[in-house]
């Protein structure tokens, strides 16, 4: 059996599209359009080509992008005063601090000064409990991006089995949630999990946020399987040549899964086309709008 290809790159189009075709209207009710603000503090390049591709595509939308690049020696408290700034600016709709921050940065403050209206990267406490408990929220932007994949392929999610491999606030945490609300029954797996193998191999989802190249083999995945690999790890091919691959072992895996996402060109393109989509959701709750359909 091979698995069918989960392509990000065209369901994330799909979406970024219908966010365009959503901002005319918002303009014309709010005379103005929604805003993204962005800040890279540093020049980590991983991190700076993901902020220039979220600004491109704020732009591709028809929405405003403020960019706020800030030099690694910035200091917490300059940087909390920015956030503070554009949490006053009324053109700023969503506010995205890049992370990893410098050391003498602490995230977790930066994350909590952000006003939640405004977190459409959805790490706010606020978000999160929001979340949690079933509450509208903003939510993180990969795992929706995850969720978004496995309901176009699986329609219903109710009743399967999931299995989420890594506990992370950004992806683990926030997924987990998202499957529990789809009525999934969800196991989160991590580093002190004793029979890792074992237990991916009950999963009828598996999603695999872990950070590590090709860790999940394709003898753990049951056969059928739907596989999401939000991992993006940096490996040298046979040919000395740089490549990324994800967490899944994907040839062995493409072998045994019902659908799996490649990587790249699966989960990647997912999570800025739901930054996109969460700013327009923002907007549209900032301006007392309800939130625009079929997003
Ligand atoms: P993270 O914060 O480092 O968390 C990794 C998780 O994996 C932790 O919960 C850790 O367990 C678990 N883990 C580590 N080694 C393990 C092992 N041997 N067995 C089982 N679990 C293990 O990473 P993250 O931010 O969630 O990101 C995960 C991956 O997704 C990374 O490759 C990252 O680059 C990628 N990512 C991609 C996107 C995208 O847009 N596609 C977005 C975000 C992240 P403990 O908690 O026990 O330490």
């Amino acid at each position: 059996m091979t698995a069918k290809r989960i392509d990000g790159k065209v369901a994330a189009q799909a979406i970024r599209e219908r966010v365009a075709a959503h901002v005319p209207e918002f303009e014309r009710i709010a005379g103005r359009a929604p805003g993204l603000a962005t800040v890279l503090v540093g020049e980590d390049p991983a991190s700076a080509v993901y902020v220039r591709s979220k600004n491109r595509a704020t732009a591709e939308a028809g929405m405003v992008s403020f960019a706020h690049n800030l030099p690694d020696t910035t200091t917490e408290e300059d940087l909390l005063q920015l956030v503070i700034d554009l949490n006053a600016d009324a053109r700023v709709d969503g506010i995205l601090v890049q992370l990893p921050l410098p050391r003498q940065i602490n995230a977790t403050r930066v994350i909590e000064t952000i006003d939640p209206a405004k977190d459409v990267d959805g790490f706010h406490p606020m978000n999160a409990g929001r979340l949690a408990t079933g509450l509208p929220a903003l939510v993180p932007c990969t795992p929706f991006g995850c969720l978004y994949l496995l309901k176009q392929e699986l329609g219903d999610l109710s009743g399967l089995e999931a299995v989420v491999v890594g506990r992370s606030n950004i992806v683990g945490k926030p997924m987990a949630q998202l499957l529990l609300i789809e009525h999934c029954t969800v196991t989160v797996a991590h580093s002190r999990t004793r029979d890792l193998p074992a237990t991916v191999r009950r999963a009828d989802i598996v999603v695999a946020a872990v950070g590590r190249a090709e860790m999940v083999r394709g003898d753990w995945i049951k056969p059928g399987a739907y596989v999401i690999d939000v991992g993006i790890n940096r490996s040298l091919s046979d040919d000395g040549k740089g490549r990324l691959v994800g967490d899944v072992a994907y040839g062995e895996a493409v072998e045994v899964a019902g659908a799996i996402t490649p990587v790249p060109g699966g989960v990647g393109p997912m999570t800025i086309a739901m930054l996109m989509r969460n700013t327009l959701v923002a907007a549209h709750r900032r301006a007392g709008m309800a939130d625009p359909e079929g997003l």
